[in-house]
């Protein structure tokens, strides 16, 4: 609506300040893809892929989604459009809206809006802290101190497939006891039930190895400089081996933000390193880190504060016109404002003089002027300063020169 507008463009703002202070270039990409995309990064078998996409068949009898998220369309054109050739490593954001067809309650939407990051090219450990630092500092300008962050190792291919098999016969011990839901990941996703919400599975798995005590040397190392440098920086963070992101393409880092002002949908923004993702889609093997973060989740956050700002500003200018010739004689001099760069409004509605100035109040003008009769004769009016009701003389002339 109209005034959520003012919001989001001012969270907007702050989030494109942030991105080119950091250095990243914005990418526009499609909002729909070929559904074989998305099932081939994020998995076949997470959620997204299985419950939440909005998948149809085009005319061409194509299989096409509605982009869930934004990092697979990235990387897609990042392969499609050899940036790699351009530079080696490549910063990009994006911002706009991603679909998933979830149960909507408040903080999770079928349509809603991401800004996110991507760093394709490097597998230094200070861009996976560039990527957290990223959504951190949109949200302290913004006002929104009171996060936290978890972070974790996901391991990678080398270390990954001998812990999931651990993982895998740890939980066919506990099996029968998890809830239906965990059973029946143990087989495909079993990383999934390390996070599962349910409070018998939490206590059954309290005990159950991590993936973050069985990393390969390469994978230690990585995650011991990513929180030094965390540290180094005095970022608050914690360790959290339970740490499982929705997105199979993870690799080493894993990390999510959280806000204690949104209730159980609490996650303000997730991401971390997909070192493989760039040649699963058909490029050459480079390494990458992102992150995703909700826009709706910032504005609830901001909301219960008390911090939703609107950097909309007034009219510079309202004419308030007491008879036909008067509007006629302000519609011509606010085209002409306008086309200067000058904001302008009037009275379209043949309003009273009172129901003018309360617009004018309304639309939280900086200056009224009022045109009559005696006001086109004598070719002058009086510009009143609704800040602090001081009231100028000023001929028509004069006019732009003043405002
Ligand atoms: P994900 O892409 O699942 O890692 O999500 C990244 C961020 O996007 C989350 O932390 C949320 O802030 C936001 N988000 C994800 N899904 C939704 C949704 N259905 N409605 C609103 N925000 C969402």
């Amino acid at each position: 609506m109209p005034d959520e507008s003012a919001q989001w463009l001012f969270v907007e703002t702050v989030i494109r300040r942030v991105m080119a202070d950091f250095c990243y270039k914005e990418i526009r990409t499609p909002i729909f893809e070929q559904t074989s995309l998305f099932a081939r990064s994020i998995g076949e078998l997470t959620d997204i892929v299985t419950k939440e996409m909005y998948t149809f068949v085009d005319r061409g009898e194509e299989s096409i989604t509605l982009r869930p998220e934004g990092t697979a369309t990235t990387v897609r054109a990042y392969i499609q459009n050899n940036l790699a050739e351009q530079a080696p490593l490549s910063k990009v954001y994006y911002l706009g809206p991603m679909f998933r067809q979830e149960r909507p309650q408040a903080g999770r939407l079928r349509q809603f809006h991401q800004f996110g990051a991507e760093a394709i090219g490097s597998v230094s450990p200070t861009l996976d802290v560039e990527t957290i630092l990223l959504p951190l500092e949109v949200y302290r300008q913004l006002g929104l101190t009171e996060t936290t962050l978890k972070v974790n190792s996901v391991g990678c291919e080398k270390c990954r497939p001998k812990y999931k098999q651990l993982l895998k016969e740890e939980l066919r011990k506990i099996q029968t006891k998890l809830s239906p839901e965990s059973q029946a990941r143990i087989q495909q996703n079993p990383l999934r039930v390390l996070d599962s919400k349910d409070e018998r599975d939490q206590i059954l798995t309290a005990s159950i190895p991590l993936m973050k005590d069985h990393l390969c040397d390469e994978c230690k190392e990585h995650f011991t400089s990513v929180q030094a440098l965390l540290n180094r920086l005095s970022m608050k963070f914690e360790v959290d081996g339970r740490l499982v992101r929705g997105l199979d393409y993870y690799t080493k880092t894993a990390f999510e933000i959280t806000s204690p002002q949104l209730g159980s949908q609490d996650a303000l923004a997730g991401g971390g390193r997909y070192d493989l993702l760039v040649e699963e889609l058909g490029g050459k093997q480079t390494p990458g880190v992102g992150f995703a973060a909700g826009i709706e989740r910032i504005l609830i956050a901001l909301e219960k504060l008390g911090k939703v700002k609107s950097q909309e500003a007034g009219p510079m200018v309202f004419f308030v016109g007491l008879d036909e010739a008067s509007r006629e004689w302000a519609f011509m001099k606010c085209c002409e404002l306008r086309g200067r760069g000058i904001s302008a409004e009037l009275d379209y509605l043949n309003r009273s003089v009172k129901a003018q100035m309360r617009q004018a109040d309304r639309l939280r003008a900086k200056f009224v002027v009022v045109i009559g009769e005696q006001e086109l004769k004598s070719r002058s009016a009086i510009l009143k300063n609704m800040a602090n009701g001081e009231e100028t003389p000023v001929p028509f002339d004069r006019l732009d020169s003043v405002l």
